[in-house]
């Protein structure tokens, strides 16, 4: 397994600079850092370059994450929508390309977060969310890129809450490189079991995201990881686990996240950085076993 964080961890904005970031975690023990993936949008060619060869020069590897906005997606029931949702996942795969990213995760398949004040329709959501996937998982195979849709919890989406759902999903897509992506934090809320979403999961399992309940760093609360990491060995899991802790107030993304406390033990910098390497040191042991 290769161990990651999402560089969110220290911002409060979705759009902030990842460039900074990728010889921090290089430095605190990670193989991975994930990345906001409509943020490669807005570099310049040189910036991308730039980007690319810190990743390169410090060892580091670069997965994407998404939540795409409701104004450009591949399910919405608008086609207008639908074919805006097209052009920008066009253009992200694009330039996540360019960053040697081999793997992007979250909502792809729908919205994010779902607005609930309007009406639902789950089938509707569902059949154009597969058809949007199928659509575009070989124009994300060819620049060598899979596709990871994420089982999220029924607070932020209504699509796909269980793997049990992921697998269905992706089985209907039906393409090598659109895979099953779960969650600790999701999974807490909607499964029943930890090992048994994951082995349901399987061989369909292509990323893998950590954090507590309340998403502080895996190791700081009480989700079962002796358990998860045992399934994730027995299913042969090789992939990437990133830890997605949020746990500081304020921006855009303290508001989506609702982070309405600090839940740092009002960490500064250094601290942060230490819980980060700590909290690795503890998913290196507990989830891979060595
Ligand atoms: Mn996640």
């Amino acid at each position: 397994m290769k161990f990651g964080i999402y560089y969110s961890y220290w911002e409060q904005e979705w759009s902030a600079d990842c460039l900074p970031y990728i010889e921090r975690v290089a430095k605190l023990g990670f193989d991975v850092i994930e990345i906001a993936a409509h943020h490669a949008n807005n570099f310049s060619q040189a910036q991308l370059d730039e980007i690319a060869r810190a990743a390169k020069d410090n060892g580091i590897a670069m997965t994407a994450g998404l939540g795409p906005s409701a104004d450009c997606y591949l399910a919405a029931p608008d086609p207008a929508i639908r074919k805006a949702g097209r052009a920008f996942f066009e253009k992200t795969l694009t330039n996540i390309a360019k960053l040697d990213v081999h793997s992007i995760g979250g909502a792809l398949h729908s919205y994010w977060p779902v607005d609930y004040n309007k009406p639902i329709d789950k089938q509707g959501d569902w059949e154009r969310g597969v058809e949007g996937i199928a659509s575009l998982a070989d124009f994300a195979n060819d620049l060598g890129i899979n596709l990871c849709i994420e089982v999220l919890n029924r607070f932020e989406n209504h699509v796909i809450n269980t793997a049990e759902e992921g697998v269905a999903f992706v089985t209907e897509v039906g393409k090598p490189n659109v895979k099953v992506m779960l969650d600790t934090f999701h999974m807490n809320i909607e499964e029943d079991s930890f090992s048994a979403a994951i082995r349901t999961a399987g061989p369909l399992l292509g990323h893998f995201h950590t954090g507590e309940a309340n998403r502080r760093v895996p190791g700081r609360g009480r989700l079962p990881w002796h358990e998860i990491g045992t399934a994730l060995r027995e299913i042969g899991y090789t992939g990437t686990v990133v830890m997605e802790p949020f746990v500081k107030m304020g921006g855009g993304i303290g508001k989506d996240i609702r982070v309405w406390r600090d839940l740092s033990d009002n960490a500064d910098q250094q601290k942060m950085d230490e819980d980060a390497r700590k909290s690795l040191e503890f998913s290196r042991f507990v989830l891979e076993g060595c």
